[in-house]
Order: structure tokens, then sequence, then C-alpha cells
């Protein structure tokens, strides 16, 4: 089992609230150990202060931004889910659907410290007046679907999910439900069709989750790693958290930063958010083997490319913003000097024409396009036009023109690698206009 790669010393209970209680054998923190941790803290406190709205404040003045990638504002997503008056209790859908390339971190917060999510999903249902929550897992995270099963029985054991949590009233329990294996079910209104037992198509926002989910009942989704930060909000106050990140960001908390690639040690670490690509990959131990950095994906396949005079900016979701990419995941994928980006574009445009649930055209039809030129620009088959063809495929799958974030987040790789890259593309075209493909490339190569 892979374990979060951070000496036991360096963890501390006021600067690692994500992993100060791992152990160091990588081995699960089950109940008895989790409450001599001082696990399930924050729901005491919060139930017995008897103000869900309390929550959502302090989750809102925290500036704790969703860690699934897109960094919306948790606290205010939860201000605007509807409840009070006559709306139904709704649902608490904790996104564990983890399939970015590249990211790994939910898997290992849900496999050490199954509690840390339940206690962070209490509070989430406590705060939106949810009646019963999902976690929403991966179906090829089977270990982690062992582990929280047995964790919800030892929870529900021992009141702390069920009626009448801790004496305070309040009644919420958690099921999970395996998901097939489709990257798409993690967009959260395609996830909330999966749950439903339809196809995973997305739904049209809004109405947003918050508004009408699943079953048309109020339903809020939050990513794993962002409900096991909504425990240390409780507990020590959205002053403290803030000042996780010091004066790096004005995003509070911590991150977990990770990377993978040639590097001397790829893993996961906990740092303050706002920490630079530099100090990331120096954690990982640099480049193995003497390698040269080309260029990284700061979060995940549906990001942009940086470059290497990037590595000192603070990754945090604005200044990440700003350079064309975005923070997504937050777990590094570094590119060494000697990859073709025209291959490494072909293998990721592959994998998003494949998951793509077929719902809008230029995702449907677009990717596969867009794979088809990759293919022959990489066998040095492409011909003049091909790389504005790209150009235009990728600006046609952009923010606004499809009902989800897949296409927009196909495209962004490609559109950062184009710009940054384009003579390595360019070297691909050799035929002219009209005569690329007469020469069909074989399937697969
Ligand atoms: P989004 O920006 O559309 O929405 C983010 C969240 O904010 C959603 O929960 C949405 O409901 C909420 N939201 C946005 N506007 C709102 C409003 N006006 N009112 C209420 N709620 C509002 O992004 P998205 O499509 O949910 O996610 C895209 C991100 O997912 C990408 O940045 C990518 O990095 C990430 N991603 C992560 C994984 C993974 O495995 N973790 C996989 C694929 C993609």
């Amino acid at each position: 089992r892979s374990r979060i790669l951070q000496p036991e010393t360096e963890r501390r209970a006021d600067t690692h609230p994500l992993t100060w209680r791992l152990r160091d054998d990588g081995e699960t923190v089950w109940l008895d150990e989790y409450l001599r941790k001082d696990g399930y803290q924050s729901v005491r406190k919060a139930l017995s202060e008897g103000d869900p709205q309390a929550v959502i404040a302090a989750m809102k003045e925290a500036n704790v931004r969703g860690r699934g990638g897109a960094g919306f504002s948790a606290g205010l997503k939860w201000s605007l889910t509807l409840q009070g008056g006559d709306m139904p209790r709704g649902y608490l859908i904790c996104n564990a659907d983890e399939m970015e390339p590249g990211t790994f971190k939910d898997r290992l917060l849900m496999e050490q410290q199954p509690h840390l999510l339940i206690e962070g999903m209490i509070l989430g249902a406590y705060a939106n007046n949810s009646f019963y929550g999902y976690i929403f897992l991966r179906g090829e995270y089977v270990e982690s679907a062992r582990v929280l099963n047995r964790a919800i029985d030892e929870a529900r054991d021992a009141g702390w999910l069920g009626q009448d949590i801790n004496g305070s009233g309040f009644d919420f329990d958690i099921a999970v439900h395996t998901g097939a294996g489709r990257y798409i079910c993690g967009e959260e209104t395609a996830l909330i069709n999966s749950l439903e037992g339809k196809r995973a198509n997305p739904r049209a926002k809004p109405p947003f989750p918050g508004q009408s989910g699943a079953w048309g009942k109020p339903s809020v989704v939050n990513n794993v790693e962002t409900l096991c930060n909504v425990p240390g909000v409780i507990l020590n106050g959205d002053d403290w958290y803030q000042g996780l990140s010091g004066d790096r960001t004005d995003d509070g908390g911590t991150k977990l930063y990770g990377v993978s690639g040639p590097v001397v040690k790829p893993g996961l670490w906990e740092l303050p958010m706002g920490t630079t690509g530099a100090e990331i990959l120096d954690r990982a131990g640099g480049m193995r083997d003497n390698r040269q950095l080309k260029a990284w994906l700061p979060g995940g396949a549906s990001t942009g490319f940086l470059l290497p005079e990037h590595l000192d900016l603070p990754l945090d979701f604005d200044t990440v913003g700003k350079e064309g990419s975005r923070l997504g995941t937050g777990l590094l994928t570094v590119v060494p000097r000697e990859m073709s980006m025209v291959a490494l574009m072909r293998n990721l445009e592959e994998f998003f024409a494949r998951e793509s649930c077929g719902w809008c055209t230029p995702c449907r039809d677009g990717l596969p396009w867009t794979v088809k030129l990759l293919q022959a620009l990489e066998h040095g088959q492409g011909e003049e036009g091909d790389i504005e063809l790209l150009d235009k495929l990728a600006a046609d799958c952009g923010p606004g023109l499809t009902f989800c974030a897949h296409a927009p987040g196909a495209a962004m790789p490609l559109e950062t690698a184009l710009r940054h890259f384009r003579h390595e593309f360019e070297q691909g075209v050799s035929k002219p206009r009209g005569k690329a493909h007469e020469d069909p490339i074989p399937v697969g190569q």
C-alpha cells in the first residue's frame, strides 16, 4: 500500500490537520486510535453548540476552496444549498471518484484515516441539513471500499452515525456506493445520475445540486480532501486555518501536493497551500537520472502545461489560473526533456476521447478527431493545416461550449502544449493539404 511520504516528526496537529494522525506503518487509523487522537471532537463541538449556520460561516471565513480541482468556495456552496421551510432534507455526497490521471491523494486519505472523512461528512450534513450521505467511490478502489465500510460500521456502533448522534437529536448515516470506473462519473451531475441508476451523462447547471440534486432533493457534492479539511476548521477556527498557509497565498489551509513521473521519490505530502512547484519537486528528490524538466502539469491531465520558469510560483488556485492553467488536484506530473509532446498529447487525448460520455458534439466528435490528427503528426504524416485544425478543435471544446468540464479539461493541455511546444507538432507535418490521410495510420500505434 502506498503511503503519504512524510516523516512522522514533521507532522504536527497544529500544522498538518490532514496527516498528523497517520501511522508510520501506513496502516489504517481505526476508531480507537482515532478517538485517542482527538477524533470526532469537532462533531461533539458543533452538535453541542447547535448552530448549523455557524459551521457554514466558519467554512466561509476560512475560505476553504474545493480540493476536487475547481477551487470553488466550499462555504459559499453550502450557504447556497436550499434548506428550511418546506424543503425536504437532502443528501451529502462525497465525490471519491478519483480518476484524474496522476492523482492519488483521496485514496490515501480514505485508506489510512477513513474516520477523518466520516467526521467531515457529519459536519457537512449537519450544516446542510442532509439526512443521508453517499461516498461515491471509484470502482477500482476496492481496498478503500473495504476500509470505509468497516469504519462506517465502527462509527455507527459507537453512536457517531445513525439516529440521535452523540445525543444531539441529529440523524445521519452514510453508505458507500462504488462506481463502474468511468471518468465522467466524477463530474458531479453525472455522478448524481449514476447514483440514481441512470446513464452518467452530465446535467445542465443551473440548477446546481444544492438546489436540486439526487432524486430532486438538495444535494451537496464535495471532494474527499475538502471534507477532510472541515473538522480542523470547526475545532480550531478560521484564523488558524488561514494562518496555515502563512503569507504564501490568500487561500487558507494546507494542500496534499504530490509528484509523479521520472523523479527520485514520487509521492504525496501535506504542505502549506501556496507551496511552489520547486519546493514540491525538491521533496520528490528532483528529476531522476539527471533528466531535465521540460514541462509539468500542476494537477492532473485536465490542467495546462507549465514550464520550468513557473516553478517558483505559489501553487494556489488563482496564481496558477493566471498562467493559463489551473491548480486542479495539485498532484504534479513532470515531463522530461526527451519525451515527445505530440506522443504525450496523443496519449492524453485518447484517454479523454474514450472517457467522453458522447452527450455534446464538440466532445463526442472533436476529441476522436483530435486523436487522429495527433496520431498522424506523431508518425510524421501530418498535413499542412493540421495544427491550425488542432487549435480550432481545442477552441471549440472551450469553457461554456459543452455541458460539463470534460471537453474543456481535454482542451487545456492541448492548447498549452500547442502554445509552448508548437515546433514539436510542426515537425510532424510532411504533406501538402489534402494528402495526409491517404496512408491510414494503424490503429493503436
Ligand atoms: P465547476 O467550476 O463547474 O464547479 C465546481 C463546484 O462549484 C461544483 O460543485 C459546482 O456545483 C459549484 N458551483 C459553481 N458555480 C456555482 C454556483 N453559481 N452556485 C452553486 N455552486 C456552484 O467545476 P467542475 O466541473 O465541478 O469540476 C472541474 C474540475 O474537476 C477541474 O478543475 C478538474 O481539475 C477537476 N477534476 C478532478 C478530478 C479528480 O479525480 N479529482 C477528475 C476530473 C476533473
